[in-house]
């Protein structure tokens, strides 16, 4: 059983979003020259991971490799990266600052998973807190559910004494909001397939624009990570999909979608498409094809190709037949052994004994989604 910890105790670790690490520093040795059972820490996430600092000295991915470097525990490690994204307002695909739904207002979800106590947490739909990655954390150590949504989780957080506020939007969000009401017409509620086409035509407008950066419409922060001792853990925290109905949950809180990880086997976790992954749940489909043998580029391929070949509706192929979206899955095995693959051209970041990198992810096409 995972330690439990008293509000009072979950408050003082975590409302300044940072988190308690042991003194102790666990300082991994240099590559030896006969192999040994040494596990160099690694931690792997969506590109984000290694472009915003909220205004400090670290991206996410350092700081969370630093942290369990340091004896950390690996979730809190991953959480205080992740965090990060979700108070920095440049980030518009993460907690405060993410691109609001249909109404305007920021929904905001998340999960996490802790390989060795097999212990999980996650919120959906919850709006007002910057850092729902902490009030999964907090719905992980001090209840006995997996998963508290809108209203609910917004009270449970306040309960643990995080800052619940009127409104995450910022000016930007506000007015990219505004903005794309402006192109959808809102004087008619369309039938439900022109509004789709609406939405699309009026997000895809506002990217080609350069109003959204393409990997915010679809947006959010993926981290796992291992530490020397194998012990693996993952989290996910989105504002989902820009402009979308209120109350759409993605894959991002959703066990085996979104993130999931296995203490034996390793984690895998999702940005892009939550509906093509909640489909195929494809993060619960890696962990297992590592659990039999793949290695993590080989197991994330075989997730991508069952996405495509589950993607039969003629509006979401592109001219060549394949998906026209785009996914990408991280993913880092017990040994330390990682991978970022995507269904087409995309970068993820990664944190190791040498520093943080953006690094390419395998496309399993080439070419772009809309092509
Ligand atoms: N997967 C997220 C969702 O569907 C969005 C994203 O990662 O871009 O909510």
């Amino acid at each position: 059983m995972p330690r439990k910890i008293s509000r009072r105790e979950f408050v003082r670790t975590s409302t300044a979003a940072g988190v308690a690490v042991g003194a102790s520093t666990t300082v991994f040795a240099k590559a030896p020259a006969i192999q040994t059972n040494t596990i160099k820490p690694v931690v792997v996430a969506s590109n984000n991971g290694n472009v915003y600092k909220n205004g400090g000295a670290e991206v996410g991915v350092q700081k969370a490799f630093n942290l369990i470097t340091k004896g950390g525990d690996v979730l809190d490690a991953l959480i205080a990266g992740v965090n990060l994204c979700e108070l920095d307002p440049a980030d518009t695909s993460v907690g405060y600052g993410g691109l609001p739904n249909a109404d305007g207002i920021v929904q905001l979800d998340s999960c996490c998973m802790h390989g060795p106590t097999r212990r999980a947490g996650g919120v959906a739909s919850i709006e007002g807190v910057r850092t729902p990655s902490l009030v999964a954390k907090a719905v992980l150590e001090v209840t006995d559910h997996h998963l508290l949504v809108g209203k609910g989780a917004q009270e449970f957080a306040r309960n643990m004494g995080l800052k619940v506020e009127d409104d995450l939007n910022t000016d930007k969000s506000r007015a990219l909001w505004l903005e794309w009401k402006r192109r959808i017409d809102p004087e008619h509620y369309l039938d439900p397939k022109k509004r789709g086409q609406a939405m699309e035509m009026a997000s895809l407008s506002m990217v080609r624009d350069g109003l959204i950066d393409p990997d915010h419409y679809y947006g959010t922060i993926n981290c796992d990570g291992v530490n020397s001792k194998g012990e693996v853990c993952g989290v996910t925290t989105t504002s989902g999909l820009a402009w979308k109905i209120p109350g759409r949950v993605g894959d991002s809180p959703i066990l085996g979608a979104g993130l999931y990880v296995d203490g034996d086997v390793g984690a895998a976790g999702s940005t892009g498409r939550g509906e093509a992954n909640l489909y195929n749940l494809c993060s619960f489909l890696i962990v297992e094809q590592m659990r039999m043998g793949k290695s993590p580029k080989d197991a994330g391929m075989e997730a991508l190709r069952r996405i495509q070949k589950n993607t039969v509706e003629k509006r979401l192929l592109n001219p060549r037949g394949l998906p026209n979206f785009g996914i990408n899955f991280y993913i880092v095995n017990k040994k330390g052994e990682y991978a970022g693959v995507s269904m087409y051209a995309a970068n993820y970041a990664v944190c190791t004994e040498n520093g943080p990198q953006t690094l390419p992810c395998e496309p399993l096409h080439p070419g772009r989604a809309s092509e």
